[in-house]
């Protein structure tokens, strides 16, 4: 994607372009995005994930703080794991708010069905039709996503 951008630059550079990805950098990011820039090879860098989990990154970069490396995004992508399956958006993994948020427990539930599952993926139910039931009390992290119509397989 950054050497796609980069491109369109070169040839279109005119045009103000924004470069996208870079939450996939992780530590990197910071001095990927300023040799990107700083060489014209794109006028913005977008941040688009990262700003879940860590919102003050920018600021801490451009102030000169060190990162705070437990908060980067480590593209986990329960944040889109949830709203694929009517669920809320928020870094679970990472952000203490969101990691006891109701529906943190359910995207839980929707990956592992994924793993050893056949059945699609995608729920349309809405979500607060949807329960989370752990199959085994000693385990929490092991549960099904259950709800009207449900088989609880
Ligand atoms: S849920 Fe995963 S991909 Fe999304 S912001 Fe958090 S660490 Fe990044």
């Amino acid at each position: 994607m950054i050497g796609v951008t980069s491109k369109l630059k070169a040839r279109f550079p005119q045009l103000a372009i924004v470069g996208s990805g870079y939450s996939y950098l992780q530590e990197w990011l910071p001095n990927v995005a300023q040799f990107y820039v700083r060489t014209g090879q794109v006028d913005f860098v977008g941040l688009g994930r990262v700003v879940l989990s860590y919102p003050e990154l920018p600021s801490d970069v451009l102030s000169g703080r060190s990162l705070q490396t437990k908060r980067l995004c480590r593209t986990f992508s329960d944040c889109t794991t949830g709203p694929r399956n009517g669920l809320v958006s928020g870094c679970f993994p990472l952000d203490s708010f969101y990691r006891t948020h109701p529906h943190a427990q359910l995207v839980r539930a929707i990956k592992i069905n994924r793993a050893d599952s056949p059945l699609p993926p995608a729920d349309p139910r809405p979500p607060e039709n949807l329960v989370a039931v752990p199959r085994d009390p000693d385990n929490p992290e092991v549960a099904t996503v259950e709800g009207p119509g449900s088989t609880g397989e």
